[in-house]
Parts: C-alpha cells; sequence; structure tokens
C-alpha cells in the first residue's frame, strides 16, 4: 500500500510523451522554494495499491502510448518498497516508467538492502528525472536542509549503470541564478555520459499563497521571479561549461553578465515537485 498526494492523468511535462503522474506523498528536503508543502508527511496521502493506480492506468492506456507512467512528489524513493512493486508491476504490463527523484535517498553502501532495493528500482526505471537543486554543498544545505553528497553521488551512480538522465535544475534569484554556481553546475554534468536533456526551470512564485493557506513561513517571501530571458542565460552558462550549447545559442554570447534587476517577469515552468 502506498501513500499517494494525488494523480494526474494527463501529464505532459513529466517525462517523455503523455504521463500517467503518480505524485507520492513524503519527503524529507524542505527546499524554500517547494510548491508542495503539503507532500512533506507521507502519512498525509491517501492509501492506494499498486494493482488499483494500474487499473487507472489501464483504462486510458491508448493515451499513453507515447508515454508512460511518472512517480513524482513528494519524494517517491521514501515510499520505496511500494514504488519497486509500482514499477516492477508497470513493466511486466509494458508500461515506460519514468522517475522524478531528488536523489536524497540514496545510500553509497553498495552492501545494504537500500542499495539492493535502488538497483532493483532502476531494473525497472527506464528514465530518471533528476532534479539537482545546488552543485556546491552548503548553499544546498541552506537551499535544501541536507547536504547534495547523496545527490551528486547518485547522479554517478547513475551513469555508471548507464541509466538514461534528464536534469532538471530550478534557478532562483540570488541563490542558483550566479554564473559561477551555473558553470559548476555544467561542470559537474561534463563528468556524466548518460544525460539526455536539460531543463532550466525559472522561480516562481505560483505556490506561495499555499503556504499562507497551511500557515507556514515562505522563506522566499520578496525573492523575485526569474524572467524566461534570465533562465535562458542561466541554461547557456551551464551548457558552455558542460560543453553542449545549442545550435542556437553557439552565434550568441553566454558571459553576459547576470542582471538579477528585470522588469519582465514571468510566470515560470511549473516544476513537478518545485
Ligand atoms: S521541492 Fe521536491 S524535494 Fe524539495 S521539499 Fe519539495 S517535494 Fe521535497
Amino acid at each position: 500500500m502506498g501513500y499517494i498526494h494525488s494523480i494526474e492523468t494527463f501529464g505532459t511535462v513529466d517525462g517523455p510523451g503523455v504521463r500517467f503522474v503518480v505524485f507520492f506523498q513524503g519527503c524529507p528536503m524542505r527546499c524554500q522554494y517547494c510548491h508542495n508543502p503539503d507532500t512533506w508527511d507521507m502519512t498525509d496521502g491517501k492509501e492506494k495499491n499498486a494493482d488499483e493506480i494500474l487499473e487507472m492506468f489501464e483504462r486510458n492506456r491508448t493515451f499513453y502510448r507515447t508515454g508512460g507512467i511518472t512517480a513524482t512528489g513528494g519524494e517517491p524513493m521514501v515510499q520505496m518498497d511500494f514504488l519497486l512493486e509500482l514499477f516492477t508491476k508497470a513493466k511486466e504490463k509494458e508500461i515506460h516508467t519514468c522517475l522524478d527523484t531528488s536523489g536524497i535517498m540514496f545510500t553509497e553502501d553498495r552492501n545494504s538492502e537500500s542499495f539492493a532495493k535502488i538497483e532493483r528500482l532502476m531494473a525497472v526505471t527506464d528514465l530518471v528525472m533528476l532534479d539537482i537543486k545546488h552543485v556546491e554543498d552548503v548553499a544546498h544545505k541552506e537551499l535544501t536542509g541536507h547536504s547534495n553528497q547523496k545527490i551528486l553521488a547518485f547522479a554517478k551512480y547513475l551513469d555508471e549503470i548507464g541509466k538514461p538522465v534528464w536534469i532538471r535544475h530550478v534557478v532562483v534569484p540570488g541563490i542558483t541564478y550566479k554564473e559561477e554556481a551555473l558553470t559548476k553546475y555544467g561542470a559537474f554534468l561534463k563528468l556524466l555520459s548518460n544525460v539526455e536533456k536539460l531543463e532550466v526551470l525559472p522561480y516562481h512564485t505560483l505556490g506561495e499563497n499555499k503556504y499562507e493557506n497551511l500557515s507556514m513561513d515562505y522563506a522566499l517571501k520578496g525573492v523575485p521571479q526569474l524572467s524566461k530571458d534570465e533562465a535562458n542565460d542561466a541554461e547557456k552558462i551551464i551548457r558552455k561549461a558542460w560543453g553542449k550549447l545549442l545550435e542556437s545559442d553557439v552565434s550568441s554570447s553566454v558571459n553576459e553578465e547576470i542582471d538579477n534587476n528585470t522588469e519582465e517577469k514571468s510566470g515560470g515552468i511549473v516544476c513537478r515537485t518545485c
């Protein structure tokens, strides 16, 4: 039995094709910009079993011909046994499986039971969407309450086993929207050979109301949204250090000074976990 926050039956931003998106309850991280603080406590979710979820998927299976199931949250790997069961049963039905994770639940102890479960999970996971919040450890701790060591180790492990990965990175003015941090981010990606896609997501403030409704303080109150142009600049800086500039970027300079004093603010892209 799993604790589920909600299910979206027609997701288009959570992996390839049209996705059946399962939002897991529970997350140990405390990202300052989290837009789903209502997913933090695992027991707040509705109980559902894997067969029930797969039956819901099967009802509209034709929608998902080029897509599949995405597990997101919260942090799906918090409910490892349930996630393993869901993806194992999904693969038996030849359903494409995508795991959207922060990587915080990774363990480097290769003799542990937890690591054995991660290996089994990866055997039934087609794609990992890995959300590396900050590449610098001290800043990562400030932003999320946790070190990024396990997360970076997970990224390297995924590379070692050749698992296809899409990287997601939310860029926040004054926190991750810094040339040095973005350059380091790209340099880290350069160490990996399994990254198929990079998604740079501009920070937006759409989740702020949730904190008010839950009577919680919002740590980034007053931080402006990132504009689309700023997000594009951030992506170019990462890509330059990564060595994977888009063709359209090759002719333009990517060393323009970052200007936080923007006037035009976009609503941004809604990250599933952010
Ligand atoms: S943004 Fe994602 S990883 Fe961070 S606290 Fe929220 S659910 Fe957890």
